[in-house]
């Protein structure tokens, strides 16, 4: 049975284009799904009956399964492990932060890019996401939100869970165009953020969108050797390339480029790289998110000293480079990525 979850109202309507249906049965069949949240075609009670019974015969919505939650202490950030129907689950974050509610949503089941301090490749790339699953993420929390207080809804979005996104390219262009209907979240573009380990080709892909979505790409370390020993994807698509493609971006986009930027004791929070980061960040509209490490024990990942952290921060601010710290959300709950999944595999 095909399942429909995912669809966009035109899609719906052209794959229901042989019944001979009036073009706007396909955004009713999908505000229903989106945004009431309605999963059987029998309760869609504007569809006329005989139609309901015909959509149910041929047709299912199938979304997730919540298999875990884990909330922090301090109940600001809930952590979700969803479940598809092949078995196969994704890690979801929701983070209550002071200018809204944040979601982390992943694209892929684990990764395959390799990145040395991240726990979601561990066990490789089970498959890619298709854009009703990566929905699906958003749509859970939303209804979580709504259930906890009449009007909370989802205000921002990263796409920095489990996968690499430009990976999967068409999958999450669909589900981008996706959330951004009115019929489905309402999502503006400016409120997401997309973060990229960095394919080039795919970030000027992106770039010709014209989306003014925000790219985030995971910097990581400020030279070729370490940043190739941390992420292997920059054997294929190196340091210059790289801050190129994202400078082109910012400037297209007039978004300002964050660059995600891991601090890892003794491996990229010193004085040298530091100084390599400023002169790499030199005449872009960008920005630096500084983000001490959550450990990763399998791979003797540790984190700076909070000395360590300001000392970065401020010797980057100094140096007129726009800087941020993350401050911890979660930690108590394995908020890092890929954690919480990989406790259900093992
Ligand atoms: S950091 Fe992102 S791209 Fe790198 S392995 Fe983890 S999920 Fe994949």
């Amino acid at each position: 049975m095909k399942n429909v979850f995912g669809w966009s109202a035109g899609e719906i309507s052209n794959e229901l284009a042989e019944w001979k249906l009036p073009p706007y049965r396909g955004k009713q069949i999908a505000e229903w799904m989106y945004r009431k949240g309605v999963l059987s075609f029998k309760d869609m009670t504007n569809l006329p009956k005989d139609l309901r019974e015909r959509l149910a015969g041929h047709y299912g919505i199938f979304r997730a399964a919540c298999l875990d939650r884990q909330d922090s202490s301090d109940g600001k950030t809930s952590k979700f492990l969803l479940g598809f129907a092949d078995g196969t689950a994704v890690e979801t974050v929701l983070m209550r932060q002071p200018y809204g509610n944040s979601i982390c949503v992943s694209t892929q089941a684990g990764c395959n890019m390799g990145c040395a301090f991240c726990a979601s490749t561990l066990h490789g790339m089970e498959r890619n996401l298709t854009a009703g699953e990566i929905l699906a993420q958003a749509i859970h929390i939303q209804e979580v939100l709504r259930e906890e207080a009449p009007g909370q809804k989802v205000d921002t979005m990263v796409i920095m869970g489990s996968g690499e996104p430009l990976m999967n390219y068409d999958n999450v262009l669909s589900f981008l165009r996706l959330c951004h209907e009115d019929y489905v979240m309402g999502m503006g573009y400016r409120n997401i953020t997309l973060s990229t380990s960095g394919i080039v080709p795919n970030i000027y892909r992106l770039m010709e969108e014209d989306l003014p979505v925000t790219l985030s790409i995971s910097l990581h370390a400020p030279n070729d050797a370490l940043r190739s020993r941390l992420m292997p994807v920059n054997r294929k698509y190196p340091l210059a390339g790289l801050i190129e493609a994202g400078k082109a971006y910012g400037d297209r986009t007039k978004r300002r480029v964050t660059y995600e930027y891991i601090l890892i004791d003794q491996v990229n929070d010193g004085e040298e790289q530091a100084r390599e980061l400023v002169s790499l960040m030199r005449g872009q509209l960008a920005s630096v998110n500084l983000i001490p490490i959550n450990p990763v024990v399998e791979r003797n990942l540790y984190r700076p000293s909070g000395q360590r952290v300001d000392w970065f921060e401020k010797y980057l601010a100094e140096h007129h480079v726009a800087v941020t710290v993350r401050r911890e959300m979660g930690a108590d709950i394995q908020a890092a990525c890929g954690q919480l999944r990989n406790q259900h595999m093992e």
